[in-house]
């Protein structure tokens, strides 16, 4: 490494001269750490200023710095040199600013706050990047449902290559399976057919992005920027550079078997939401028992979340789905009525708007 060439730079602008003892500071400086290059200015943000410093470096008089000034938060544009180690005192918000001018203690504390810098600079080293290597600008999205799919579109249309390894053999995930599906910005007033396939076909379209269904990822190694991937495909592996991974690799229903306390298996009237989610799909909610109209429906939330033998967590979406299907039940027949029991109802952000949208349609809560 060079030989150490530190410089101090102190500021009398911004009444940091009014408070203290700047001549005081140089001091520390040369005679407590022997710091031969201190330099005092009436304002080092300022042009003169900031030339006088880099004319320092580039004429190798000094290659780090303290620089005993305003807060490190502001002028950090000014006071930054190439592979200059620069440590900031802040003699303008932590002292001058603050603490009565010129008493004992606030020279004695600015003095400290010079201290500190140069004992930090003595003791800082410039970093060395971490040598990478080649950088892939793939970006591998593991999952081809609507969040994968919406993943490799918006990196394909921010200028990357997206890969998508879908492990069935069609895109669209669980989202193929729903009619409608809930606005997530205004109007809620309106369900939204499901554009699932648009989505599908805009993807297959874009050139940057390359689509493998049955497909896994068998293995994944190295870092960002240069992951390396084996990819199992068609009953052979096929390794591919990427630079960033997305998973999506989606979800699976809760095996409602597990909660006999709702009746689930012990009536056919009782369904998980997923399978309602296909009764919607097959045309209208009927009762599994004898085919009758739905006309009374509740809606039991968080069943078996938060309970650590079921799920410790929430999944903070089935009350959205939940509330869609209602509004699905009480849109399609007038008569019917919607219940939706809840422990604690999850609507984030805006969805807020839609739970109201649904109060107002008479789903009861
Ligand atoms: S802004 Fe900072 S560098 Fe500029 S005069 Fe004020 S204290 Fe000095």
């Amino acid at each position: 490494m060079s030989e150490k060439k530190p410089g101090v730079y102190l500021c009398k602008g911004c009444g940091i001269a009014d408070a203290v003892d700047v001549g005081a500071l140089e001091k520390v400086g040369k005679n407590e750490f022997r710091i031969g290059h201190c330099v005092v200015s009436d304002a080092l943000c300022s042009a003169e200023g900031v030339a006088s410093m880099q004319k320092d470096v580039a004429d190798g008089a000094v290659n780090r710095m303290v620089v005993g000034a305003c807060s490190p938060r502001v002028m950090a544009d000014k006071f930054r040199f190439d592979g200059v180690p620069v440590v900031r005192a802040n003699l303008r918000e932590q002292v001058a600013w603050s603490q009565p001018a010129h008493e004992e203690d606030t020279e004695m504390l600015a003095a400290d706050v010079i201290r500190m810098a140069a004992a930090q600079l003595a003791k800082t080293q410039q970093p060395t990047p971490a040598a990478l290597g080649e950088v892939s600008r793939t970006i591998l999205v593991v999952g081809g449902g609507v969040t994968g799919l919406t993943a490799a579109l918006e990196a394909a249309q921010s200028g990357y290559d997206a890969l998508v390894v879908e492990k069935s053999d069609a895109l669209g995930g669980w989202s193929t399976k729903w009619t409608m599906r809930a606005p997530h910005a205004p109007p809620y007033r309106d369900l939204y057919a499901n554009d699932i396939a648009q989505l599908i076909a805009k993807v297959q379209a874009n050139t940057r992005i390359r689509i493998l269904t049955n497909a896994t990822v068998a293995q994944t190694s190295g870092q960002p920027g240069a992951f390396d991937v084996v990819i199992s495909h068609g009953g052979q592996e096929a390794n591919e550079k990427v630079g960033a991974i997305v998973v999506a690799t989606g979800w699976r229903p809760y095996d409602a078997t597990k909660l006999t306390h709702l009746g689930y298996g012990a009536s056919p009237d009782v369904v998980t939401g997923v399978e309602f989610e296909a009764m919607l799909a097959r045309g209208a909610a009927v009762k599994p028992s004898n085919g009758a109209p739905v006309k009374n429906i509740a809606f039991v939330q968080c069943a078996g979340s938060r309970d650590p033998n079921h799920l410790p967590y929430c999944s903070s979406v089935c009350c959205t789905a939940s509330i869609k299907q209602a509004l699905q039940v009480v849109k399609a027949d007038k008569d019917a009525m919607a219940y939706i029991v809840y422990e604690e109802l999850r609507t984030p952000g805006t969805a807020e708007e839609f739970y109201r949208e649904a109060q107002r349609n008479g789903v009861v809560f």
